[in-house]
Formats: C-alpha cells, sequence, structure tokens
C-alpha cells in the first residue's frame, strides 16, 4: 500500500503531461479547473487504495487522464438531444411535438445571435410591442381582428379565464371537461383562475336550452372546448359553438373557444379528418379561441390567443400577459412559421404538415429506397400499417403508411429495441410482430446515415 501511495503522481508533474496541455486547448477549460479535476482525481485514488479497494499497479498518470476524459465525454454530452422518431407519431409528445422548419430556425438563430427590434419601434424610434411582430400574420392566416401569442396553450386558456372571467361563472358541457396530457385539465385551470365553472349537460349529451337555463346574473362567459384527444361515438349530441354564438350574443357574454391544435391548413383537402381551421372557427362569430403552436400548426411551443380586438387588448393589459409572454426565439420561430402559411406552401415547408400529408406510396418509396442500404445479415419486410397524428390531434384518423420490419440473425427484438434507444443518436421504433418496425412517415432522408451508422454498430 505504501508503495502504491508513493507511486501516486505530484500535481505539478500531472500538469505536465501532454493530455492536460491538450484538453486546455481543445476543451477549453481553465487551467484552474483542470487542476482541481486532477486533484479529485490524485485524492479519489489515494482514498481507494488506503481503504484497500485499489490495489492494481497501473500507470496513474494514464488513468487519470483517462476518468477526466470520461467525465468531459459526458459533459459535453447534451441532456437533452435529437432523437429520430421511426414510430410514425407525428406529433409525438415525449419526443418534442412539432419539428420546426429550416427557415424557422435559421429566423431563431439570427434572432438570438444578434440584438434585434423585439420591443423597438424601428420606422418610430420608439418604444415597441413585442406583441405587434406576429399579430398581423395571425390576423391574415385566422381572420381575426386582434391577436397575442403567450407561453403555450394552457397558459392562453388560463389568461383568458382569469383576466375575463375571474369570480364569474363559465358555463362548460360536461362532455368538454378534457384533461390532457402533463395533467391540464380545463376544470383545474378554472379553479386556479378563479373563475367558477358551472358544467351543464351529461358526459354523452348536452343541449342548447341546458345553456339556456344555466345563465345568470354572474355568468360571464361560454366555453367550448375542442375534446382533441378523444372522440365520444353513439348516443352524443353537443352544441355547435356556430349556435352558441347567438346565444352569448343575446345574453351579452362572451363566447370562447379551446380549439387544442388550431390548425390553419385545410387536411380536410387531403382527406385527412374532418376539423374546421381556425379561420372557419372565427367565422361563427366566436369572441375569442386560443390554440397551441407546436400542435398541428407546426411551429414552436406557444399559444395563440385570436379574436375581438376589445378582449384582446384587455388581455395584453393584463398583469399575467407579463408573466406569461414569449422569448424572441419563440416570436422568429412562429413569425417564419406564419409565412409558409401565407404564402400557401405550409405543406411544402413545414415539417409537421409534410409529415402528415405523405401518402403510402411516397412512404413505401422512402422504405423500400432505405432496405437496400441494410447489411447482409439483416432481414426488412414491408408491411401495411396506419400511422397517428399524435400531440392528443385527430385521434380518430389513420393515416396508411408502410413499415419496414427489421430482424436480425441470432438477435432478439427486445435487445435491439432497447440498444437503438441508448447511444446517438437515439432512434425510438415500433415493434410489430416481434420485429423493429420503422415507420417512415416521420422518418427523413438525411436520417438514413445515422441509422445505418446505429445499425452496423449492432454488429
Ligand atoms: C393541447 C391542448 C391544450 C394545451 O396546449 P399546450 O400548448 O400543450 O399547453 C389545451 N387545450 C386543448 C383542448 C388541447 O388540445
Amino acid at each position: 500500500m505504501l508503495k502504491l501511495l508513493r507511486n501516486l503522481p505530484a500535481i505539478h508533474e500531472l500538469q505536465q503531461e501532454k493530455q492536460f496541455h491538450e484538453i486546455l486547448q481543445i476543451q477549453d477549460f481553465s487551467k484552474e479547473r483542470l487542476t482541481e479535476w486532477v486533484q479529485a482525481e490524485v485524492s479519489k485514488l489515494r482514498s481507494d487504495i488506503i481503504e484497500g479497494t485499489f490495489k492494481d499497479h497501473t500507470n496513474f498518470n494514464q488513468l487519470i487522464f483517462e476518468r477526466i476524459d470520461k467525465r468531459i465525454k459526458q459533459l459535453n454530452k447534451p441532456t437533452l438531444q435529437r432523437v429520430i422518431n421511426a414510430t410514425g407519431t407525428v406529433l409525438h409528445t415525449n419526443l418534442g411535438r412539432a419539428a420546426l422548419s429550416k427557415e424557422a430556425i435559421s429566423r431563431v438563430a439570427e434572432v438570438a445571435s444578434h440584438y434585434s427590434n423585439l420591443e423597438y419601434n424601428l420606422s418610430e424610434q420608439k418604444r415597441g410591442s413585442r406583441h405587434d411582430i406576429i399579430e398581423s400574420l395571425v390576423k391574415e392566416t385566422t381572420g381575426a381582428e386582434a391577436a397575442m401569442v403567450v407561453n403555450n396553450n394552457a397558459a392562453a386558456v388560463f389568461l383568458v379565464l382569469k383576466a375575463l372571467a375571474s369570480d364569474k361563472e363559465v358555463i362548460v358541457s360536461r362532455g368538454e371537461l378534457v384533461e390532457i396530457g402533463g395533467s391540464f385539465r380545463i376544470s383545474s385551470i378554472m379553479a386556479e383562475s378563479g373563475a367558477s365553472l358551472v358544467e351543464v349537460g351529461t358526459t354523452n349529451k348536452t343541449h342548447f336550452y341546458d345553456y339556456e337555463e344555466a345563465i345568470t346574473e354572474e355568468t360571464m362567459m361560454i366555453m367550448k372546448v375542442h375534446t382533441s384527444n378523444f372522440k365520444t361515438i353513439g348516443f352524443t349530441s353537443e352544441v355547435a359553438s356556430k349556435e352558441l354564438v347567438s346565444l352569448a350574443n343575446q345574453r351579452n357574454l362572451i363566447i370562447y373557444e379551446d380549439l387544442g391544435s388550431g390548425d390553419l391548413f385545410q387536411f380536410r383537402n387531403y382527406g385527412i379528418g374532418d376539423e374546421p381551421t381556425v379561420k372557419e372557427s372565427l367565422a361563427y362569430g366566436l369572441d375569442l379561441v386560443t390554440f397551441s403552436g407546436d400542435k398541428l400548426l407546426g411551429g414552436p411551443q406557444a399559444g395563440i390567443i385570436a379574436g375581438k380586438k376589445k378582449w384582446i387588448d384587455r388581455l395584453k393589459k393584463h398583469q399575467l400577459a407579463r408573466v406569461l409572454r414569449v422569448d424572441k426565439m419563440t416570436l422568429a420561430a412562429l413569425e417564419a412559421t406564419l409565412i409558409h402559411y401565407v404564402k400557401g406552401s405550409p405543406e411544402k415547408n413545414i415539417p409537421t404538415i409534410k409529415s402528415i400529408c405523405l401518402n403510402a406510396d411516397e412512404i413505401r418509396a422512402k422504405a423500400e429506397a432505405f432496405r437496400t442500404m441494410l447489411p447482409d445479415n439483416w432481414r426488412a419486410e414491408l408491411s401495411k400499417d396506419v400511422s397517428m397524428v399524435g400531440g392528443g390531434t385527430m385521434p380518430a384518423v389513420e393515416l396508411p403508411t408502410w413499415l419496414l420490419l427489421l430482424s436480425k440473425e441470432g438477435a432478439k427484438t427486445q435487445s435491439l429495441y432497447h440498444a437503438l434507444h441508448k447511444g446517438s443518436p437515439a432512434i425510438v421504433t415500433r415493434i410489430k410482430d416481434e420485429q423493429l418496425a420503422l415507420d417512415f412517415r416521420t422518418i427523413e432522408e438525411e436520417d438514413y446515415g445515422d441509422i445505418l451508422n446505429r445499425i452496423w454498430e449492432l454488429e
């Protein structure tokens, strides 16, 4: 033991090593910090030797720098990392929902790396408002009189209820008291806002007279909630927003709908779902709507509030608007995303829209091209299936797709599945018929090389 302790290198000796200087230069460490790390490794070795858990006669210097290298590798590997989504679920809630368009990303990079006119009106040389940045684009794409943006749609719902209906009654159908992933419940958010929830109708049926009879002196608002993540079928009825608009107008109430996804694109024209667009919903005469930026819109996480100027002005002035405000990076990404809609080409440029609109033949062609690049000892078979939109949107819609079912001689599917989740980039696949299933709806051509590298790693 004494011999081992005596062999432990001195710190100044380690500071002379080639590796020490390499780390300083390549990894951009300060000399002080690297010296602390070296000291910590030496101390650890010393106590391990004294405790008798370290008995080897190795080259200490090499061992110390190996351990430091390992720590640096860990440090350099981001916790939040890129993942290849091979599940086919386009708005995968656990995988970050919408991927941004190339234009949106370059706008974010530009705005984030320089000063910007975030709150400065360049033409009048005076203080400006960050709300102005996207308001005209939202107006143009939705037909709304006014609009604003907050952190996410949950925040948008909260702001609307808190600012406009606190201490008042809000009528909601029992069939629309939804829970969204991440424990967002209409009833809880309402309680937090200070508004009182007045439930009407039943789980499966709510009638016009239910709303009519629930209106009191204290009623401020009728709220509709888009039941985005489930479908009720069978003996059901709900009252359309269109019909509630006239009731609300007659009784001087605010009529507001939480649209959830809020699409700006006519998916119906592609035979996908039957959701009304935000523009169509607003055209019924709703006072306010709220929707997410990173669901069907295909932009950054954000909550968009659109509707009558009178109410939007009130919301903009509320203290909470400051609490819930978005960053310049969000505004840059959202602006670029909305411009794709204004130009009429979202299906060519916004990854979410593009993936949802891919047809089965296009996906099959991608899978076939990829198959030809696989190593010889992998088996790959095409299989017809469906992919989901995800993100709690269009739950009943099944998008026809083709899967590539992969298997490898002598390898268990479960272990391949787990192995692909680890390593970099991680690949999240499905399993079908006890084989790895890659859905090419959400795999980009630029991902092929990375997937093949990961597959070769499993050899
Ligand atoms: C998704 C959703 C929300 C929450 O939106 P986030 O942008 O995730 O905060 C709220 N209401 C409905 C109906 C939704 O579908």
